[in-house]
């Protein structure tokens, strides 16, 4: 059965023409379907009748939370939920002063290998529809009564490994009389594959690309990330200058720093270099310690440093402020923990 969350209103309408049913009513349901109701009951302004139809056709997922975690320090809200079928994934909810951002996984688990991260340790079990992607912010607007004002594609999974569902949900979170979240409030973070970025840029979508990059030589990336194999750091660049060209929207990287691995001043020298002659914004953030790897934050000295080099050559650099330092594991680790709990590994 399909889930009906995944249908834009444009295939709602076709959906209820084959149904015998007025095609109009689609933009009712749409608007339900954009509310977390848990059960097509909710939608009183539909006949009983309705209701009974598409309950029989239909597939409404409602995810449930697992496990909670609230930071005493400020407020940002980490989700454990199942989703139907048992599948365990995590969002986040993050208060800044300009409003709620969500942080929502696009798969369960990921197959891309990096070695600085919890999301990969046990591999990909599968892709999240358009619908559970949207039921995680749906959820998270529910439990915490707030609305969301930014989206960001940063929780476990590589969103363009999951390419299809991904875009449906990005056009589905952004359309008129649903939740209605504006394009230029979601980023989307991929490690860098680059030919599904090319696609992207030509999906003209007005999201910003956040591209973890981590270090800006083979040698070091590649040490760090797989996916550097397949497409080197000469073919990512080129596919983000691409985006550029194409979207008109400045890209971002993000820059864990690793102790003695990314973090050395000739590393800044040459991602000041690479990044010359596009607009780019880097995101410096110290490398959260996962026990898996040998990888240790940089000091807060060097990433000083780092930025300062960067600065100097003009390229923006902030360092990330860390959100719910108590709770924070970082991304991934309430889902392993989990899994080690339910022993599945
Ligand atoms: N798969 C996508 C999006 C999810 S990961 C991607 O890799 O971009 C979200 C972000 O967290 C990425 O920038 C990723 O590199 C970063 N990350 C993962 N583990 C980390 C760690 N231990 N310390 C710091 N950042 C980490
Ligand atoms: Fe996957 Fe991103 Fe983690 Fe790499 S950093 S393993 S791409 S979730």
């Amino acid at each position: 059965m399909t889930e009906i969350k995944t249908l834009t209103i444009a295939e709602l309408k076709t959906a209820l023409t084959d149904m015998g049913e007025k095609p109009f009513r689609a933009g009712q349901i749409f608007k339900w379907l954009h509310q977390p109701v848990e059960s097509f009951d909710e939608m009183t302004d539909l006949s009983k009748d309705l209701r009974a139809k598409l309950a029989q056709r239909f597939v409404l997922t409602v995810p449930v939370i697992e496990r909670k975690q609230v930071s005493k320090v400020d407020g940002t809200v980490k989700y454990l939920w199942r989703m139907q079928g048992g599948d365990c994934v995590e969002s986040v909810l993050m208060r800044y002063k300009h409003g709620n951002t969500v942080c929502v996984s696009t798969q369960v688990g990921c197959r891309m290998g990096c070695v600085f991260c919890a999301s990969g340790l046990f591999g990909l079990k599968r892709n999240l529809s358009a619908g559970e992607i949207l039921d995680e912010v749906l959820f998270m607007q529910k439990d915490s009564g707030e609305p969301v004002h930014n989206i960001v594609l940063m929780g476990t999974g590589e969103p363009l490994d999951n390419y299809e569902n991904v875009v449906k949900f990005l056009h589905l979170v952004s359309s008129e009389g649903g939740v209605n979240i504006g394009q230029r409030h979601i980023s989307l973070s991929t490690s860098g594959i680059a030919d599904k970025i090319e696609m992207l840029a030509k999906e003209k979508l007005q999201i910003t690309l956040s591209i973890s990059l981590h270090a800006p030589d083979n040698d070091s990336r590649s040490a760090m990330m797989p996916v550097n194999r397949s497409f080197p750091i000469e073919r990512l660049i080129a596919s983000t200058n691409a985006y550029f060209d194409t979207t008109g929207r400045r890209v971002s990287y993000e820059y864990a720093m690793a102790r003695g691995v990314s973090d050395r001043p000739w590393q800044a020298e040459q991602l000041a270099k690479l990044l010359r002659g596009r607009p780019a914004h880097v995101n410096l953030i110290p490398l959260n310690e996962v026990a898996e790897s040998a990888l240790k934050p940089s000091t807060r000295e060097s990433v000083r440093k780092f930025q300062e080099i960067l600065e100097k050559h003009g390229i923006a650099a902030t360092v990330r402020r860390k959100l719910g330092p108590d709770i924070d594991a970082a991304c991934g680790q309430l889902r392993r923990r989990q899994l080690e709990n339910e022993g599945t590994k």
